[in-house]
């Protein structure tokens, strides 16, 4: 059987996760996105029959190619970068991550109006302004949420970032706690911003005790990637 153990590698990241949420003291419920990339459709059939309900891919043309050999109902999120040529594949996806930009918010919101129900995504944010990672720096989004207010054809459920790889816990902390920051101004704006989706392997505890609600995981649950 492919990627034995992963529902025993899942039930610990769901009881780190649950004391990770206790000590934080945010109250929030966890969603676990399995990510994919690399991996082929077996991987997220693997991950339906382990109990999750979530893939991610930061590739669209690899995640329609897997659509297509995949039989289970999986929801497929879309966590990486989305070039403004690849809008129209957007619809496939039940949640985009990763609104980096404001012309990429414009030609995602027609998309949503063409297809007359929104599309439902994050705003990324870059909150320690690392200048290889994409995404709004935190203190520009009051600002844009007040213009994101006029895009019909997007639902912002939330903020998404990467927090630096291999940082330590304050630095973390602080970034986490930035796009927490970023959700509520959305929130406060008037979208409905509820999710938080931040933690990967490596920093996941940390992000789920700053308020995360969804964590994307890859390494922890299918190995290393060639
Ligand atoms: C690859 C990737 C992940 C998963 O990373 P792991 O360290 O393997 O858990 C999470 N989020 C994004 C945006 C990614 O590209």
């Amino acid at each position: 059987m492919p990627f034995q153990g992963l529902a025993a590698r899942l039930q610990e990241v769901r009881e780190r996760v649950a004391a990770a949420a206790a000590s934080g003291g945010h109250g929030q419920t966890v969603q676990v996105v399995a990510v994919t990339k690399t991996y082929g459709p077996e991987a997220v059939t693997a991950a339906w029959e382990a109990g999750v309900r979530a893939v991610g891919e930061n590739r669209v043309q690899e995640a329609l190619d897997k659509m297509e050999q995949v039989q289970v109902p999986i929801e497929w999120h879309l966590i990486g970068h989305l070039q403004r040529n690849k809008a129209r594949h957007a619809s496939r996806f039940a949640l985009v991550h990763s609104v980096d930009s404001g012309r990429l918010a414009d030609v995602l919101s027609a998309e949503g109006l063409a297809r007359g129900t929104p599309l439902r995504v994050l705003v990324q944010v870059n909150a320690t302004g690392e200048s290889t990672k994409g995404g709004f720096p935190v203190a520009d989004v009051p600002r844009e949420a007040e213009r994101m207010l006029a895009l019909g054809g997007l639902r912002f459920e939330g903020v998404m970032t990467m927090a630096p790889f291999d940082a330590d816990e304050h630095v973390l902390r602080g970034a986490f706690g930035g796009a927490r920051r970023a959700r509520d101004a959305m929130a406060a704006a008037g979208h409905p911003a509820t999710e938080l989706s931040m933690g990967m392997s490596g920093d996941y505890e940390v992000a789920v005790g700053e308020g995360a609600t969804i964590i994307r995981l890859g390494t922890i649950l299918f190995g290393v990637r060639a």
